[in-house]
């Protein structure tokens, strides 16, 4: 996303990523790539710097910050690394903002602080192997027991699922029937170690290397009755929510890749040499890397922000952002908390 137009903030935040990926994930991401190897480091290094609560209230340990925030610090990581994108995306998208949105106290208190402080991630379990893009068809159950819900299924590709640090992994089940004969699908926090759940060796994939992917079975998983995620039967309207943003960062995290690709193809081409002279400086090179980066500079990415009072994004036009960004005001979310940590955290 172009720099004009931004915040005082936004743009320091964007630096300030920007420079813990070119100097602490760009040196050590190829190894772990090559090993498929979760970024442990890398994660622990971001949750110092406040990324992991850039979009959380500050009584959560957030920073306080807004949804376009996190964009920007997804775009600019993979800019480097799409997988440590990927990783952080699943984490806050998937993992945090629905506790935050749909929690109860209790639930937030018991998670969110250490999710939000980078210390754990947390996954959604929606996709199954015979319910991906018809997420309606999911076939997981959860009855209760007691003053327990049992689950039984399967899931698919689920993020974050697998690491060491993983806290709750948040899965929609089918736990009745609507009246109109449709199926009740909830939300339930399933805590990481929970007997009965399997996780099966993370999937070798084509990309995302070091993004940890599972798929998850339930075998009569037995979890408190509070640890419903919001209403029962509004699992789907959460997860519908939850993946509308979700989209938003993902298509940082795309733009971000493509910057990233420019950033290599300049590099390349002044290095290779071809004819007595680096091939950057023939004329139909020069105009594919400035056409790519033309693309790359105005992918539109729709801008938005979170007000971390009620967490509701509301998109607003790139035009508003414009006039608006100028008299945006000062927070400290990254002028004082995020930059501070972020020298800490870069000097250590
Ligand atoms: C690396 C990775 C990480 C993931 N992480 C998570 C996660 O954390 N949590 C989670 O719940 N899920 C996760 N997923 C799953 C992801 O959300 C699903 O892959 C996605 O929903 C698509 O489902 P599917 O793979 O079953 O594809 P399918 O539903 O089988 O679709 C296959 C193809 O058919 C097309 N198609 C399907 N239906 C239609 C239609 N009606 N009209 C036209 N075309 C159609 C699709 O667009 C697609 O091109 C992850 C997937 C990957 C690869």
């Amino acid at each position: 996303m172009s720099e004009y137009g931004l915040s005082e903030e936004h743009q320091a935040l964007t630096a300030m990523v920007r420079r813990f990926a070119t100097e602490v994930i760009a040196p050590q991401i190829g190894d772990l790539y090559v090993k498929e190897e979760f970024p442990y480091e890398i994660v622990a290094q971001l949750g110092e710097l406040g990324i992991f609560g850039l979009p959380f209230g500050e009584e959560w340990g957030g920073q306080g910050g807004d949804y376009l925030a996190f964009c920007l610090a997804i775009e600019e990581i993979a800019r480097i690394d799409s997988s440590v994108a990927a990783t952080l995306e699943a984490a806050v998208g998937l993992g945090s903002v629905p506790l935050m949105r749909f929690g109860t106290d209790a639930q937030k208190k018991q998670w969110l602080p250490d999710l939000v402080a980078g210390r754990t991630v947390g996954a959604f379990g929606l996709t199954e192997p015979d319910g991906g893009s018809d997420a309606g068809a999911t076939r997981t159950t959860a009855r209760l027991d007691g003053d327990q819900w049992v689950i039984n299924g399967s899931k698919a590709f689920i993020t974050n699922s697998g690491t060491d640090i993983t806290s709750i992994i948040t899965v929609t089940a089918v736990t009745g029937q609507k009246a109109n004969g449709g199926k009740e699908i909830s939300a339930i926090i399933v805590p990481a170690g929970t007997a009965g759940l399997t996780v099966a060796p993370k999937y070798s994939k084509v990309g995302w290397n070091c993004s940890d992917t599972h798929a998850l079975s339930f075998d009569d998983v037995r979890v408190p009755a509070d640890n419903l995620l919001g209403e029962r039967g509004r699992g789907y309207a959460q997860f519908l929510q939850t993946l509308d943003e979700g989209r938003i960062a993902i298509s940082a995290l795309g733009v971000g890749l493509a910057q990233g690709c420019v950033d290599e193809c300049v590099k390349y081409a002044q290095e290779r040499s071809a004819f007595g002279q680096p091939i950057a400086k023939y004329q139909s090179i020069a105009f594919k890397i400035a056409d790519m980066q033309t693309r790359a500079h105005t992918s539109p990415v729709p801008p938005i922000t979170t007000p971390p009072s009620d967490f509701s994004p509301a998109r607003i036009s790139s035009e508003k952002r414009r006039s608006r960004s100028s008299t945006a005001p000062r927070s400290r979310w990254t002028t004082r908390g995020t930059r501070r940590r972020s020298t800490a955290a870069m000097a250590s």
